[in-house]
C-alpha cells in the first residue's frame, strides 16, 4: 500500500548551483519515497521558484542506480568484496602512508569534493589531505571555471565575481543558455522580466538560437569557437566610439593606456566578419551597453570550454570594466562568502603554482583536470601514484575517458567515496559508501548572491541505511588511523566543547593557533569534539563552527548587518534556519562591501593582464578555428537541455522527455546527410565513435551539432547494467585545451556523420 504523509520536509534541489529551496513529502510503502515536491517559499533565496528538474528527484533516491552500502576492495579477479569499516580504513591508511614514505605524501591527489548539492562532506578532506601530507587536489571547476578565476583575480583580486542581473538595464550572457542551465536565481522568471521591459536590452551571445537567445532583444549568433573576435570588436567599439567610462576609469582603474594602444586599431568589421555575425548588429549591441550604467554579464561554459576560453574571460570583463559596470546596483559584484570555492592568490603570475609533471598553472588551487593522465601516465619521479576520489567521476565526466581509465588503472592505490558504483568506483582499489544526499545533512558552498546571501543547511529527510558512513565520519576515522591526530588534543577540546561555545573557542584558538598541523585538521578536530555537542544527526555539521567564524572574522559588518552578532550566532541560525538563513546582508551599501572586496595590492581594477592583452593582440594574425573538409562538424559536447543534469542522476526514467538525448543537427545537414528525426548515425571524432539519434534543431547553426551532458552513465535493469546515452567524453581529448587555464575545448570538438542505414 502506498502512503503519502502531509508533512512537508524542507530540503533543497541538488541539480544545478542555485539550489533551489524546496519541500518534500515522503510516502511509498516505507515511507522512503519522494512523493511530492514543491518550491519552499520559505527558501529565502529561491522563494518557492523551481523548474522543472528536481520534480522527480525520487528517481536520484530511488532510481536504477548501482547504490553501494558496504565497504568494497577490489580482488584479484576484478570483482568486488565486501569488507568491515575498520578493514577498509585500516588497509587504505596503510597504503596511503606507504605511498608518502616511500614518494612523499604529494604523490597522493584529492580528487571532487561535491557536485551541485552537496560540499560539507568534501570540507572535511582537507584534513585527510594534511593528515597523509597530499599536495594537490582538482574538481570539475578545474575544467571549467579556472580560467575566469584566474582573470578575476588578477583583475580584482577576488577569484569569484558575478553580476546583479535582476537589477540590470543591459543584460548579456555568453555562452550561457540560462533557460535550461540557470545559474541565478528565479533564472526563467528574470528572462522574462528583462525581454518583457522596453527600458531593458537582453544580449545573447551563442552560436545557436537557444531559448533565451529567442528572447533576446539581439542575438549575436557568433560562429562556433570565434567568441574572441567578437568580443575584441565589441571592445574596439567601445573605444574607437569613445563609450568608455573615462572618469570612473581614471579612478578606479590602472593599464588604460595599454588598453587603448591594443584595441584602438582592431579591425571591427574583419572581426565582426570572422565572428561571423552583423556588424550593425554587433555596435547596436555595443551602443546599448555603452549608453547603460547598469550592465550585467554571465558567462559561462559555452565560452570557458572553447577556444581562447581565458582570453574570452578576459574580454568580457574588459567590456564591463572599460564601461564602469561594478560595484553599483544592476552591474558586477563581488560576494561575501561562506566557504571559499577557490582562491585568490597574491602572486597571480600565472605560473606562481605548477604541478608537478607537466608544469602546468595551478588555478584557484585546483590543478587542471586535463593534466591529470599526464601526471599518472610517466615514469617521471614525481608521478602521481595514489588518488583518493570523493563524490565524483572522474572517468566519466573528464575529457578522453579512455585515457583516463587507462591512467586510473596505472595507479598503485584508487580510492572512491560516493553513493553509487559509478564508472570511476567501479576501477577502485576500495570503495566507501557514503549516504545520499537526502540521508545526511548537507549544503553547498554556491552561495553567490547579492546583496544579500543565503546559506542553506538541509537537515536529512531519512535515515540512512545500516552501512554506508557520512563523508565528515570517514574522513575523521581516515585521519585518525594516520596518527596525525594528538589524542590529548581531542580531549581538552571535547571537554571545552561540553563547557560551552566560549570556552571551547578559546580552546581551538589555543590548540590551532600556533600549531599549522592541528589547523589544518580543523575539520576532523570539530567533527570529534564539538560535533556531539550539536543536535542529534547534525554532526558532521561541525566543520561549518569554523567556516561562520572566518566569515563573521572576514565580513563582519555584512553578517552583523543580516542579523549575527558574531560567528557563533550566525552557526547557530544555520543549525535552527531548516529552510535557510541569510548570512551576509549588503544592501545598505552594496558599492562600498564590493570595493572592501577588491583585493589587489592597490585596490585599484587591473586593466592589464600582459599575457591575456598580448592573446588579443595576436587575435589579428591568428587562424580562427572552424571544421576542416575531414571533419566538417563541430560537435557541442555536454549541451544543458530540459532534462540533463550532472551524473548524479543514473536513472533515464527521470527524464520525461528524450531519455536518450539525441544529437541536435540543423534541418540542412539532416537533409544533407538524408537523415529525418530519429535516424541513427555514427559519429566519429579524433578521439572516438559512438553511435546517436538524431533530432532536428530549428536553433541550430549548419555544421553545428551537440550532444547533451550526463549521458551515458549505466543503471541496473534485470540485473544487467544498461548504458542510456552517448558518453560525450568518449569523444572529446584531453590535449585539445586552453593554454593558460588547461580547460578542455567540449564545445568545439570537430566531427564526422555517417548514417547509418
Ligand atoms: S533552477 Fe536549478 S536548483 Fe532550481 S529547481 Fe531548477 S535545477 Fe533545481
Amino acid at each position: 500500500m502506498t502512503t503519502t504523509t502531509d508533512e512537508w520536509k524542507p530540503t533543497a534541489c541538488i541539480l544545478c548551483e542555485c539550489n533551489c529551496g524546496l519541500e518534500v513529502a515522503l510516502g511509498g510503502p516505507e515511507g522512503r519515497t519522494l512523493a511530492k515536491i514543491r518550491g519552499d517559499k520559505l527558501h529565502p533565496g529561491s522563494h518557492g521558484y523551481t523548474c522543472e528538474k528536481p520534480l522527480r528527484l525520487d528517481r536520484y533516491q530511488n532510481g536504477r542506480a548501482e547504490r553501494v552500502l558496504h565497504p568494497l576492495r577490489r580482488t584479484a579477479d576484478g570483482s568486488y568484496e565486501q569488507i568491515s569499516w575498520e578493514v577498509a580504513i585500516s588497509e587504505i591508511s596503510a597504503r596511503l602512508t606507504e605511498i608518502g614514505v616511500e614518494h612523499g605524501g604529494d604523490a597522493i591527489m584529492y580528487y571532487g569534493g561535491g557536485g551541485q548539492g552537496n560540499h560539507l562532506g568534501g570540507g572535511y578532506s582537507r584534513a585527510t589531505f594534511a593528515a597523509y601530507g597530499m599536495g594537490y587536489r582538482s574538481s570539475a571547476l578545474a575544467q571549467e571555471k579556472t580560467g575566469e578565476f584566474w582573470v578575476n583575480s588578477s583583475m580584482l583580486g577576488a577569484a569569484l565575481v558575478r553580476s546583479d542581473l535582476g537589477n540590470a538595464q543591459v543584460a548579456v550572457f555568453l555562452g550561457k543558455n540560462p533557460w535550461q542551465s540557470h545559474g541565478f536565481p528565479h533564472a526563467r522568471t528574470m528572462l522574462r522580466d528583462i525581454a518583457r521591459d522596453p527600458e531593458r536590452t537582453l544580449i545573447v551571445i551563442d552560436p545557436r538560437r537557444t531559448e533565451s537567445a529567442e528572447l533576446a532583444d539581439i542575438h549575436l549568433q557568433v560562429r562556433p569557437g570565434r567568441d574572441a573576435w567578437l568580443l575584441a570588436a565589441m571592445i574596439a567599439v567601445l573605444v574607437q566610439e569613445d563609450l568608455i567610462a573615462t572618469d570612473w576609469l581614471a579612478e578606479h582603474a590602472s593599464g588604460l593606456a595599454d588598453v587603448l594602444a591594443t584595441f584602438g586599431g582592431v579591425d571591427v568589421d574583419g572581426y565582426c566578419t570572422i565572428a561571423g555575425v552583423d556588424e550593425a548588429l554587433v555596435r547596436q549591441a555595443v551602443c546599448a551597453i555603452g549608453a547603460s550604467d547598469r550592465t550585467a554579464f554571465f558567462e559561462d561554459l559555452g565560452v570557458q570550454m572553447n577556444h581562447n576560453s581565458t582570453l574570452v574571460s578576459y574580454l568580457e570583463k574588459l567590456i564591463w570594466l572599460l564601461t564602469g559596470n561594478l560595484g553599483r546596483t544592476g552591474t558586477a559584484y563581488i560576494p561575501a562568502v561562506m566557504v571559499p570555492l577557490a582562491t585568490a592568490r597574491k602572486d597571480t603570475s600565472l605560473h606562481a603554482s605548477v604541478t608537478p609533471v607537466t608544469g602546468s598553472p595551478i588555478l584557484g588551487g585546483l590543478m587542471p583536470c586535463n593534466v591529470i593522465p599526464e601526471e599518472i601516465l610517466t615514469d617521471h619521479p614525481k608521478r602521481f601514484r595514489g588518488m583518493l576520489v570523493e563524490s565524483a567521476n572522474p572517468a566519466h565526466s573528464l575529457a578522453d575517458s579512455p585515457r583516463m581509465r587507462e591512467a586510473l588503472a596505472a595507479l598503485d592505490v584508487l580510492v572512491v567515496i560516493d553513493v553509487a558504483m559509478t564508472e570511476t568506483a567501479r576501477m577502485a582499489d576500495y570503495v566507501l559508501p557514503a549516504p545520499t544526499q537526502f540521508e545526511k545533512p548537507e549544503a553547498t558552498f554556491f552561495n553567490f548572491e547579492f546583496p544579500r546571501n543565503v546559506f542553506h543547511l538541509r537537515p536529512p529527510l531519512l535515515e540512512a541505511p545500516d552501512g554506508p558512513l557520512p563523508e565528515a565520519e570517514i574522513h575523521a576515522r581516515l585521519v585518525e588511523a594516520s596518527g596525525a591526530l594528538d589524542p590529548a588534543v581531542v580531549d581538552r577540546l571535547a571537554t571545552a566543547a561540553q563547557q560551552g561555545r566560549d570556552a571551547f573557542l578559546t580552546a581551538f584558538l589555543m590548540a590551532t593557533a600556533g600549531d599549522k598541523r592541528a589547523a589544518a585538521l580543523a575539520p576532523v578536530l570539530l567533527y570529534r569534539t564539538l560535533g556531539p555537542t550539536l543536535p542529534e544527526g547534525r554532526q558532521s555539521a561541525a566543520l561549518l563552527w569554523g567556516a561562520t567564524q572566518l566569515a563573521f572574522q572576514a565580513n563582519s559588518a555584512s553578517v552583523q548587518a543580516a542579523g549575527h552578532a558574531s560567528g557563533d550566532a550566525l552557526f547557530d541560525a544555520i543549525l535552527a534556519g531548516t529552510s535557510g538563513v541569510v548570512f551576509a546582508d549588503d544592501s545598505a551599501d552594496p558599492e562600498a562591501a564590493v570595493w572592501r572586496r577588491v583585493r589587489t595590492d592597490d585596490g585599484l581594477v587591473h586593466l592589464v593582464i600582459p599575457e591575456l592583452l598580448q592573446a588579443a593582440r595576436d587575435l589579428a594574425t591568428d587562424a580562427p578555428p572552424g571544421p576542416t573538409q575531414e571533419w566538417p562538424f563541430v560537435l557541442s559536447a555536454g549541451e544543458r537541455r530540459a532534462f540533463t543534469a550532472n551524473t548524479i542522476i543514473r536513472d533515464p526514467e527521470w527524464r520525461r522527455r528524450e531519455p536518450d538525448g539525441p544529437l541536435r543537427i540543423s534541418p540542412n545537414d539532416a537533409e544533407k546527410l538524408g537523415l529525418t528525426p530519429g535516424d541513427e548515425v555514427e559519429i566519429e571524432t579524433p578521439r572516438g565513435k559512438a553511435t546517436a539519434r538524431i533530432s532536428i534543431d530549428e536553433g541550430r547553426q549548419d555544421g553545428h551539432i551537440a550532444l547533451p551532458n550526463g549521458l551515458g552513465l549505466d543503471h541496473r535493469e534485470d540485473g544487467e547494467r544498461v548504458v542510456t546515452g552517448v558518453a560525450p567524453n568518449e569523444l572529446t581529448s584531453a590535449a585539445d585545451r586552453d593554454p593558460f587555464a588547461g580547460t578542455p575545448r567540449h564545445k568545439f570538438v570537430r566531427a564526422r556523420l555517417t548514417p547509418i542505414a
